[in-house]
């Protein structure tokens, strides 16, 4: 019912929030105490949900209740468990109670603050976090607000490189002329996330331009400066224009770091625009001990790590710094008479619409700064390095048992490993890993993934979840010992 306004939706009742979103709470508590009952990876098959749901929306209300029961009944069997303290795979996604919180209160303001003036606190609030981070980090000076750079928070790193991408296209297209687009180069090691390419695809980068330099276990599959400078030199000489290096801080498949200095000068000698992906292994280096790891962050131009990975605050929350804001702000800015008003016009704000691809942003920073006051920058530290301990000791017990090898030295708290071949069979020992790798997940008491380095399957166990516990890396080796022992007499 109804034109006549009785019996209207109130969809915003506080009363009701109160009761229902206790209610919530209860629930989301209880998963968590619980979630060790569940298999770690879901074991349901592709449609599964399509059976178990009505074809359309319901005419009219249903209860908390009904919805709670199917979330139990039919959405947790297709739940993968992000949050076991046994979720070993890809990278961690950190949720906490500070960040969770910090999403509570986002989506109870639910503001939209694209502009200053659309939330003042809101773009506030993201500049001081963002250089409290930055301190915390110890960054350059330039990276902070206050001069002409400053931090943002994108919801993922994929988009952080976009954002820089297109900054450093279209800065280099001014001096060049819009028509040099197709001469364009772009360079990272093999090893440099597929958000590269993406965004390379994105950004009208020719394919043929993107120089993806090989990487091996030589350097632990680093990039090689000189790698780096021989191409840039070809590329130079057949009058094309080298303009973007993206290095990475903790590669997704092994932690690989490259050396950020060495490579910086080149990129700056170059006029090359120097991008610093650090999305995983970024949150280590508010630890002093782990702060070598993004030395010669100074020669670049931008960097970013997700503090939604290891660093507590639930996604997404993905922060990117520059030393040049106009670069940004020249790429991305539009200024459309509904959005015009006086601190925008009279210069006076920073509009975060204009460092990002959509308009609409979420109050992300609430999270940030929800985890950094509940448990303050010691706790941080101490989190991280309990994580790197349980990694250590992961690696210790991979490395007495015969069967296995670590297959790239173990810097963070990922551990890359693998059955070893038996008569120097390749072939045969990547069939096995795959084998094991799935038989321990179909086990559902733990999540690991796999990669491919050199040609050699590799499992990688990356220790981070906020639940995860020195029993739960134990029992996690002894799965995989078990599993391995069936694989290994087929
Ligand atoms: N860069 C690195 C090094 C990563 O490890 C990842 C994801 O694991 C990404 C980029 C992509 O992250 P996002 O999902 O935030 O785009």
């Amino acid at each position: 019912e109804n034109g006549s306004g009785r019996n209207v939706l109130k969809p915003m009742d506080s009363e009701q929030l109160r009761e229902h979103g206790h209610r919530m709470v209860d629930f989301i508590a209880d998963y968590y105490k619980t979630i060790e009952d569940f298999p770690v990876l879901s074991q349901v098959q592709p449609g599964y949900l399509h059976k178990l749901l009505p074809d359309s929306a319901p005419d009219h209300p249903e209860t908390l209740d009904q919805v709670l029961d199917d979330v139990r009944a039919k959405i947790f069997p297709g739940v993968t468990h992000w949050q076991s303290p046994s979720f070993f795979a890809y990278y961690p996604a950190n949720s906490s109670v500070a960040g969770f919180l910090g999403e509570m209160l986002s989506a109870g303001l639910n503001i939209i603050g694209f502009s200053w003036i659309a939330s003042p606190a809101a773009t506030e609030l993201e500049m001081i976090v963002l250089d409290w981070l930055a301190k915390l980090l110890n960054l350059p000076e330039q990276f902070l607000s206050k001069g002409n750079g400053g931090g943002v928070i994108q919801g993922t790193a994929s988009e952080a490189i976009l954002v820089v991408l297109i900054a450093a296209r279209d800065k280099v297209l001014r001096s060049v002329g819009k028509d040099a687009l197709e001469k364009l180069v772009v360079y990272s090691s093999d090893q440099t996330h597929s958000a590269l390419q993406k965004a390379c695809q994105i950004a009208g980068i020719y394919p043929a331009n993107c120089r993806v330099l090989e990487t091996d276990a030589s350097t632990n599959y680093a990039l090689r400066p000189d790698l780096f400078e021989e191409a840039v030199s070809k590329d130079l000489e057949a009058g094309l224009i080298p303009f973007f290096l993206c290095a990475n801080v903790g590669t997704t498949s092994s932690t690989a770091v490259d050396p950020l200095a060495a490579l910086g000068k080149i990129a700056n000698s170059n006029e090359i625009w120097f991008h610093v992906d650090a999305a995983y292994a970024g949150s280590a280096c508010i630890c002093p001990e782990y702060r070598q790891y993004i030395d010669g962050v100074e020669t670049a131009a931008s960097f970013s790590m997700n503090a939604h990975k290891w660093l507590l605050t639930n996604f997404d929350c993905s922060l990117l710094w520059v030393k040049d804001q106009d670069s940004l702000t020249e790429a991305l800015s539009t200024n459309p008479e509904f959005l015009k008003n006086k601190a925008s016009q009279a210069n006076l704000v920073v509009d975060y619409k204009d460092w990002q691809i959509p308009l609409g942003r979420r109050f992300r920073s609430l999270k940030l700064w929800m985890v950094l006051r509940l448990y303050g920058t010691e706790n941080l530290k101490s989190y991280i390095r309990n994580h790197i301990k349980l990694a250590k000791d992961f690696e210790q017990l991979v490395s007495q048992d015969p069967n296995f090898e670590i297959v790239t030295p173990r810097i963070f708290s990922l551990v890359c490993f693998r059955l070893v071949p038996t008569n120097n069979d390749e072939k045969k020992c990547n069939e096995q890993n795959r084998k094991l790798l799935d038989a321990v997940n179909s086990s559902g008491k733990l999540f690991i993934s796999h990669t491919a380095l050199s040609g050699k399957i590799v499992l990688r166990c990356a220790i981070g979840a906020p639940l995860t516990e020195e029993k739960h890396v134990k029992e996690a080796w002894k799965v995989i010992q078990d599993e391995a022992s069936f694989v290994l007499l087929k």
